[in-house]
């Protein structure tokens, strides 16, 4: 066979697209002619030149996507996170009023400390106090607050706590260890959500509500 016809034929031949009969002749001209086996060597390099470049991008491309399928994954972990966290923080960290009709009040006298204490009815509840001394007429307010209870944090305590050290039945020591004498006038109060509850300090020196 020509050399020509040959190499009309190599680019099937390489392709597998040749006939078996064709194969044989191509193959039995290769043996005995070194020119058409360079020739054939020359197509094949360059056929597979881009088959290399294609395999690489074959490489390049799964990893490409992976690699923004990890984004998109770490991306949505962060954003799950952030909800999750934010969401737990607002769900632990959110404070209320409470109604007068969820709080339990004790009263406590040990020696000469009456203490008042609030807690939340429902026990997955925390009850904190802010005490107000702002008030015009020196009186004092106390501002519950309630909120859930964290899981991921113990409690120290789960009632709100505030008291008197009482000399006697109608003299108080002030926060700042100054005496007070007190009269009718002298009241604190729990503000609820619902109402305002004034205690006559006074009235507490027994330890009794
Ligand atoms: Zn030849």
């Amino acid at each position: 066979m020509k050399c020509e016809i040959i190499r009309d034929l190599l680019p099937s031949y390489i392709e597998e697209l040749t006939s078996e009969e064709s194969n044989r002749a191509i193959e039995e001209h290769l043996k005995t002619c070194p020119a058409c086996r360079k020739y054939l060597e020359e197509m094949q390099t360059s056929v597979d030149a881009p088959e290399i470049k294609t395999a690489n991008a074959k490489e390049i491309n799964p990893f490409k996507k992976l690699k923004k399928r990890t984004w998109k994954a770490i991306g949505a972990t962060v954003l799950v996170c952030a909800l999750l966290f934010g969401g737990a923080a607002y769900y632990y960290g959110h404070e209320w009023t409470p109604s007068s009709g969820d709080v339990t009040v004790k009263c406590e006298k040990v020696g000469e400390v009456v203490t008042l204490s609030f807690f939340a009815k429902d026990e997955k509840l925390i009850m904190e106090s802010y005490l107000d001394y702002s008030l015009d007429d020196g009186s004092e307010q106390v501002n519950l607050q309630m909120h859930r209870q964290n899981p991921l944090k113990k409690p120290t305590h789960k009632g709100a706590y505030f008291g008197y050290t009482f000399l006697d039945d109608d003299t108080i020591y002030n926060t700042d260890g100054n005496k007070r004498k007190l009269t009718d006038e002298d009241v604190v109060t729990i503000k609820y959500k619902d109402k305002d509850v004034k205690i006559k300090i006074k009235d507490l020196a027994d330890g009794k509500l």
